[in-house]
């Protein structure tokens, strides 16, 4: 049976995390079905015109009608925060929310998934894109 790609994952590049979310995109049922971006820092601002237009290629590319998965991870080296969880998270969350949007105007058609990964636990902190806080 010929398997279809249904999604596009924009990780970290920190191998850290990698098992886990490897393990977390297999329960998804997605074994061999994604296309995948690891790049310092994901969503990290200063890469979303980039990662952009990569996430239209895939698209584009492999028809994808699916998710696009957004995972970020404690302790991120290109983030360098030196803060709690919490905060780290309400940080690198802004720059997922506004990807989010980004990618979301341009495919209204596809579902993003907003992934944090702790160093502690294999399970993901869903974060909700929700609505514009107007800041
Ligand atoms: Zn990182």
């Amino acid at each position: 049976m010929k398997k279809k790609c249904q999604a596009v994952v924009i990780s970290c590049m920190d191998y850290r995390f990698h098992a886990p979310l490897f393990d977390y995109l297999q329960q998804q049922g997605l074994r061999g079905q994604y296309d995948l971006v690891s790049l310092p820092g994901a969503c990290l601002n200063h890469s979303a015109k980039h990662l952009a237009d990569i996430v239209e290629m895939a698209v584009t590319l492999h028809r994808i009608e699916g998710s696009v998965y957004l995972c970020h991870h404690e302790d991120c080296g290109a983030y360098e925060l030196d803060a709690d969880l919490e905060e780290q998270m309400a940080r690198q969350s802004e720059d997922m929310k506004e990807f989010a949007r980004l990618v979301q105007d341009k495919f209204p058609h596809l579902t993003i998934q907003l992934c944090f990964f702790t160093l502690e636990d294999d399970e993901p902190i869903q974060i909700e894109l929700g609505e514009d806080e107007g800041n």
